[in-house]
């Protein structure tokens, strides 16, 4: 299995569900379950469960489909300049290797996104 096809988990404590469907996003880099991220985040002011941060913003917690359709794929960045679209895309492979705690995950992506830049 490449790191690639690793799966996120879970980071409410003692919880740890491989994380399918539907993830709960933090701006702190923590994820959670459909489960425990629509119990946690439905109170307000909102408080990470990982980390104990105060997540307030509007964006500060994103409900995203982890296995998004083509249709979604083909049409999300598109419009966007290259250097946001990598800027997304670095922000977004920073908090998997966070999650992962792998410098070298998904090397397959950052080649990629090399072969992206290159003319
Ligand atoms: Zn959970
Ligand atoms: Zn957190």
């Amino acid at each position: 299995m490449s790191l690639c096809d690793d799966t996120l988990l879970c980071n409410f404590p003692k919880c740890r569900t491989k994380l399918s469907g539907f993830a709960w996003v933090t701006a702190c880099s923590h994820v959670f379950c459909d489960q425990h991220g629509s119990g946690e985040f439905s109170r307000s002011p909102a408080i990470c469960p990982a980390c104990s941060s105060a997540l307030s913003g509007k964006l500060d917690i994103v409900r995203t489909e982890l296995s998004p359709s083509e249709e979604y794929k083909a049409m999300v960045l598109a419009g966007l300049r290259p250097d946001v679209v990598l800027d997304i895309s670095a922000r977004a492979l920073a908090f998997w290797s966070y999650q992962v705690k792998y410098l070298s995950v998904c090397l397959c992506v950052n080649l990629a996104l090399l072969c992206i830049c290159e003319p």
